[in-house]
């Protein structure tokens, strides 16, 4: 089932849904860029169609709504522990076929990876849905189509088209699908625009030998990078974090404890009791987080985790390319595949 709106009538039929939910899309934020004058894309929430950005890519991503970045789990005190208020309404989440892919990489870890689910994590996935953004044109990083990830089918609520003046919804939801008719909207077939070719492109290694491990393809990273984890919070699909108890008293009994989001690259991520660190250089950093994104994840699950958004790439002070270190993997592997090695 499909719509065609006008984009008032859109913007009618947002706030209709808005009345019992949050909205939460990709905002286009003038002049607060990591660099004087230049503009951020990044999340928030939205009352209209207006304050949405729908054709340029996030630079980060939606994320943070689902775990955020620090976020107070529980209150203690020396006798009870009473977990922290949530807002109870629904959250509708904006995001292009990419970061619906992410979605389920961020379900994986938090509900499938292990015997129990995360239930902080579970509260508030069960109140969010989706609106897909149709791809109408490729982002210079994104590699989306070599990750399998450009194209979304189900899931979402409705996507979201803009084609000249008119706003092209195929719709999957019931109420959805009401209220746009009633604001207006025209009952036509709807596809998701999705883009069929990026101009990057990535060859990912079917097997890794272990020889991968001491690879001279890493030592260039120990100079380049400089340990920022910018590429870690930018990524949809990383989901490390750390524990923070925050004490109120002196006695140390009374506070919060906070889960706060972490990054592989930086220092003291791998820090263990006794003063050990297991990956102190850059390139043993950018070793495990490229291997478990295009690698150990696919051992474990199936499916590779990186999902080609490009947005480490687009972040990285360095001008470190995610993707060019995939394709010089590729060729390493090749190479130590052809000399013998395992
Ligand atoms: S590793 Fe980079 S390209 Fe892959 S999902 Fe994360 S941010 Fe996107
Ligand atoms: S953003 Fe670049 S410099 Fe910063 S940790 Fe990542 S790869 Fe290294």
């Amino acid at each position: 089932m499909g719509y065609i709106l006008t984009k008032e009538a859109f913007d009618k039929a947002l706030k209709k849904l808005a009345e019992e939910r949050r909205i939460y899309a990709p905002v286009l934020k003038v002049g607060e860029g990591r660099f004087t004058d230049t503009d951020v894309v990044r999340y928030d929430f939205v009352t209209g169609l207006s304050e949405i950005e729908l054709s340029k890519k996030s630079d980060y991503a939606f994320k943070e709504i689902l775990t955020p970045l620090s976020e107070t789990l529980f209150f203690f005190t020396e006798d009870e522990v009473k977990t922290a208020d949530r807002d109870p309404r629904e959250v509708i989440v904006f995001l292009k076929s990419c970061d619906m892919h992410a979605v389920r990489r961020l379900d994986q870890i938090y509900l499938g990876n292990g015997i129990e689910e995360d239930s902080f994590y579970k509260e508030i996935r069960d109140r969010i849905k989706f609106v897909l953004i149709g791809c109408q044109k490729s982002g210079e990083d994104c590699f989306c189509v070599d990750m399998g990830t450009n194209r979304t089918t189900e899931g979402y609520l409705f996507s979201v088209d803009v084609v000249g003046d008119e706003i092209r919804c195929d719709v999957k939801c019931e109420e959805c699908a009401k209220i746009f008719a009633e604001c207006g909207g025209r009952e036509e077939a709807v596809e998701p625009a999705y883009v069929t070719e990026n101009a990057t492109r990535v060859t990912i290694p079917e097997n890794i030998p272990n020889s991968i491990y001491k690879s001279p393809v890493w030592d260039e990273y120990s100079v380049r990078c400089i340990g920022c984890g910018r590429c870690n919070f930018v990524c949809p699909t990383c989901t490390c974090y750390t524990m923070q108890d925050v004490y109120y008293t002196d006695n140390g009994k009374v506070g919060e404890r906070r889960r706060v989001g972490a990054s592989c690259m930086v220092d003291g991520y791998t820090n263990v009791a006794g003063g050990g660190q297991y990956r102190k250089t850059k390139g043993e950093r950018m070793r495990f987080k490229v291997l478990h994104k295009i690698f150990d994840f696919r051992k474990r699950f199936g499916y590779d985790m990186c999902v080609g958004c490009g947005r480490c790439d687009m972040v990285c002070p360095e001008y470190i390319s995610f993707s060019a270190c995939i394709n010089k993997v590729a060729k390493a592997v090749e190479e130590e595949v052809s000399n013998g090695s395992n």
